[in-house]
């Protein structure tokens, strides 16, 4: 079962991934759009990790909506309301609740695919975070219905997510402003799709 210290050392793990990773994000970006999306996940999540550590929710729906709410109203960028949603309404579908199981984790991560969709109005393929996310969530369930426990599941959703990213490279956007670049937008990797590579990577980590 997961609790609150669960997704509070998430938010921790991907605070300095973020913080690491920013410069390589905003490269991406530079490719395909306005160069801004490393220092945006920055500014998101060094506000999530700030309120979260102020005033630490006791349950894990707790800080996925916290982190939500923060990514929502720092961020500027498409990223900020898109991860913000899929984080608020995983955080809803978690509810109340002190701990949860990997099945409600699948749930959850079923309610952020359905937030980013109802929000972007992308499906895979368009070049999108969601084409690491949708293969990353398919990756968790089919893992869980074989048997894996929580960790080898979320360990083939980080493969499935990485490898969801690096697909991007060979695909045309077709929403978000690299979609302005039409064709041109071949052969760089989606800036999107790559954080949320590091987002999964930063849950494997964690249950690890
Ligand atoms: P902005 O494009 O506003 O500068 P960011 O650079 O922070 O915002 O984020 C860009 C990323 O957002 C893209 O690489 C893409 O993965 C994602 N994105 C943009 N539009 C959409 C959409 N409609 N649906 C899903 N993801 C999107
Ligand atoms: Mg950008
Ligand atoms: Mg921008």
């Amino acid at each position: 079962m997961l609790d609150a210290a669960f997704f509070r050392r998430w938010l921790t793990r991907v605070t300095a991934v973020v913080e690491r990773e920013a410069t390589a994000l905003t490269e991406l970006d530079s490719a395909i759009g306005d160069a801004d999306h490393g220092s945006n996940m920055r500014r998101g999540f060094d506000a999530a990790s700030a309120a979260v550590d102020s005033e630490p929710p006791d349950t894990p729906g707790g800080v996925l909506t916290a982190v939500g709410r923060q990514l929502i109203s720092k961020v500027g960028g498409a990223s900020g309301p898109l991860y913000g949603t899929a984080l608020r309404r995983a955080g809803r579908a978690l509810g109340g609740e002190p701990r949860v199981s990997a099945e409600q984790l699948r749930d959850a991560l079923g309610a952020a695919v359905d937030g980013v969709r109802d929000l972007g109005g992308a499906a895979v393929g368009d070049k999108t975070m969601l084409d690491a996310l949708v293969p990353a969530v398919e990756a968790y369930g089919a893992a869980l219905e074989r048997g894996a426990d929580l960790a080898g599941a979320l360990d083939a959703a980080a493969a499935a997510a990485r490898d969801g990213a690096e697909a991007t490279i060979g695909l045309r956007a077709r929403k978000g402003r690299a979609s302005y670049l039409g064709e041109r937008s071949v052969g760089h990797q989606d800036p999107g799709a790559t954080s949320t590579s590091l987002l999964v990577a930063a849950l494997a980590d964690t249950a690890r």
